[in-house]
């Protein structure tokens, strides 16, 4: 097997305990020598403070390349570019571009602020006029809810590229084939930038399978048997999950893959499991460096 590459996402946290277990997280997976973290940004800008804080601390306290999501919702282009502004001059070079839901939650008709930048392709080109971020954006095997077909929204990831975008981190899928598919669909479209699965463990399921109901992501009848009268035992549920996620990491491996993206949800204890099963070991010098 290659050298495999692997990226973290971390949700920036709300209180003190949740600080900590972020803390202990990272301190956990840095050695692993990540591509880079990304910390997410909340609906309508609702963490903008605190994904500040936590990038900045990421780049005070540690080496990790930090990336900084940054949605388009509920904002005019000068408070967006502001935040682009802040995040450069914090240090941040590499901005994760979306949409954003709208602020009703997905489902919900998407509606432009009228001042704001549409949609990720416009608030790519954005940050890029303001300095020359690094720029991943998302995309959908499974196309997104809002578009037609998913020619239309190879159509848009295109459009996202032209505007700067040099990475593409999918939706959540747990059937390979999804993902395989979408792969040869997007290359035969002439897309050549990476287009990195994005992998996420399950947790709730109840919980997981209303978020894929409005993210349009199908969750295969084999899992839906697999976490079937599991709610009220994480224990069992955890174990079923590490080897869902094991399975599926190793079989993308083999297919080829070689950049895993790990929605960690700020745990990392399976993250870190994953990567040691993908052959991906602690370097010491990609440590946190002390304070
Ligand atoms: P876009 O790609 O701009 O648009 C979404 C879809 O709408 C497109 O795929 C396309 O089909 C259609 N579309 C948009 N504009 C046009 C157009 N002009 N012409 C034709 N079709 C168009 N949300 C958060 O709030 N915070 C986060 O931190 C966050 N992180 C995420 C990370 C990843 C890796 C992913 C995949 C998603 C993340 N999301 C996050 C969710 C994301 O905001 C939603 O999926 C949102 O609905 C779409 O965002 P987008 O950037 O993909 O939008």
């Amino acid at each position: 097997m290659s050298a495999l590459h692997v990226s973290f996402e971390f949700f920036p946290p709300k209180t003190d305990k949740m600080q900590e277990t972020l803390w202990s997280t990272v301190e956990k997976l840095a050695p692993l020598g990540p591509d880079f973290v990304s910390v997410t940004y909340g609906a309508g800008g609702s963490t903008r403070a605190r994904t500040h804080e936590t990038v900045a601390r990421i780049i005070r306290e540690t080496a990790l390349p930090v990336a900084a999501h940054l949605t388009c919702v509920a904002a005019t282009r000068e408070e967006v570019d502001a935040v682009v502004k802040e995040y450069w001059v914090a240090g941040v070079k590499h901005i994760v571009a979306l949409r954003g839901d709208p602020p009703g939650g997905p489902g919900d008709p998407y509606e432009p602020h009228p001042g704001g930048y549409a949609n990720a392709a416009e608030l790519a080109a954005g940050a890029r006029k303001i300095a020359p971020f690094e720029i991943t954006v998302g995309c959908y095997p499974e196309k997104h809810p809002d578009s037609p077909s998913l020619a239309a929204d190879i159509d848009h990831l295109k459009r996202k590229i032209d505007a700067g975008a040099t990475r593409a981190v999918t939706q959540f899928f747990y059937d390979n084939t999804v993902y395989l598919r979408y792969l040869e669909a997007v290359r035969k479209a002439g897309v050549t930038i990476p287009i990195v699965p994005g992998l996420m463990p399950v947790t709730n399921f109840a919980g997981l399978r209303k978020m894929a109901d409005v993210c349009g992501a199908t969750l295969p009848g084999r899992l839906v048997k697999l976490f079937q009268n599991l709610d009220a035992d994480p224990q069992t549920r955890d174990l079923i999950s590490a080897t869902v996620a094991a399975e599926q990491c190793l079989d993308l491996a083999e297919e080829g893959v070689d950049h895993f993206h790990f929605y960690t949800l700020n745990r990392d204890k399976l993250a870190y499991a994953l990567c040691h099963m993908l052959g991906v070991r602690p370097k010491p010098t990609a440590a946190v460096s002390a304070a």
